[in-house]
């Protein structure tokens, strides 16, 4: 048993956390919401007062914050305040599993270097449905020592676990599936919102397509159209799930990083230029399948 600290409880990291605790862990979950952190303490986690207070005594860290913003500013400290990495003991390691630039992972990366702390980036792919079936993908950027150290708790969060390089590689496979995703979502709305104008039912379409040649995760998984699948977003008015505004950032995030080392990625563009106009329309805390209402003349019905 090894005492955990789970800072995040949100769509992703409440099951992610309540599962390190079914696995006989001993977790100490924080978050800023008092509500997310009642969930996990359901599940038997103990509750932090503060982030301070979740990793006193703790031999591993686990963040699952929204944006970079929130990392760097939880462990390096933000107007004047400490960050957590002063809190920290040497030797913990801290596996960071928000999706974020990896400019970011980086810099906290070196600066939890200098104190003696391990911190690995490992975003994840797999949506709620993952976390909460503990069937999630990491995507993890750290040395293979540091990925050893991580793997006993990594394999209860997700099935998948992968070695995509050095600090910070993570994010980079991370926000190449995202746009990819973004894409394929855009486009799967766009085929199921034009069959539907054209009489089509949307659950024969989307079979009919899932077995053909434009088959893809989101028509095995997480349909946009409501009532295709039963436990997708989409069937229970597009609340929880992955956030337009959380996918929004990761389309950013490629851009940004397409720019940096030129690469050339128009339908990413395109894709984050559908996203930011679907937010502008007051949708960013809807789940990202939300899209299809932008693409239809008749928009399924909204939470
Ligand atoms: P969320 O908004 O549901 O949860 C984020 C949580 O972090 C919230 O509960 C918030 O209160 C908490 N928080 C913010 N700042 C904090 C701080 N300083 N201290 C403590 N708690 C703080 O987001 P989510 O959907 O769980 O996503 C988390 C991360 O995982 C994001 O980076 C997202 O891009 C990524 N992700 C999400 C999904 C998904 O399907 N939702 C899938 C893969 C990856």
């Amino acid at each position: 048993m090894t005492t955990i600290a789970f800072i995040g409880l949100g769509n992703m990291g409440a099951p992610m956390a309540i599962n390190l605790q079914k696995a006989g862990h001993d977790v100490r979950a924080f978050d800023l919401s008092k509500e997310a952190v009642a969930k996990v303490v359901a599940a038997g986690a103990t509750a932090a007062f503060s982030a301070q207070d979740a990793v006193q005594g703790a031999k591993v860290v686990v963040t699952m914050l929204p944006a970079s913003q929130h990392v760097e500013a939880l462990f390096l400290g933000k107007d004047g305040a400490p960050g957590l990495l002063a809190s920290i003991a040497p030797g913990t390691l801290v596996i960071d599993s928000s999706t974020i630039a990896a400019a970011t992972s980086q810099k906290v990366a070196k600066a939890a270097d200098a104190a003696g702390i391990d911190f690995i980036d490992a975003p994840v792919s797999g949506g709620t449905g993952g976390a909460i079936a503990g069937t999630l993908t990491f995507m993890v950027g750290a040395t293979a020592v540091q990925l050893a150290r991580a793997q006993p708790y990594l394999e209860k969060m997700g099935a998948n676990i992968f070695h995509a390089g050095d600090v910070g590689a993570g994010q980079t496979a991370k926000i190449c599936n995202n746009m990819l995703l973004g894409i394929l979502m855009v486009g799967t709305s766009e085929a199921i919102a034009l069959g539907v104008a054209n009489g089509l039912d949307p659950k024969v379409l989307s079979e009919i397509m899932r077995r053909s040649s434009g088959g893809n995760w989101a028509l095995e998984k997480y349909n946009p159209f409501p009532g295709v699948h039963e436990t997708a977003p989409a069937s229970k008015g597009y609340a929880g799930g992955f956030g337009t505004d959380l996918m929004l950032k990761d389309l950013g995030l490629a851009q940004e990083n397409a720019m940096a080392v030129k690469a050339t990625t128009p339908l990413g563009g395109l894709a984050r230029a559908i996203y930011a106009q679907h937010s502008l329309g007051g949708n960013g805390a809807l789940d990202f399948s939300s899209i299809i209402a932008a693409l239809q003349a008749h928009p399924p019905k909204q939470a």
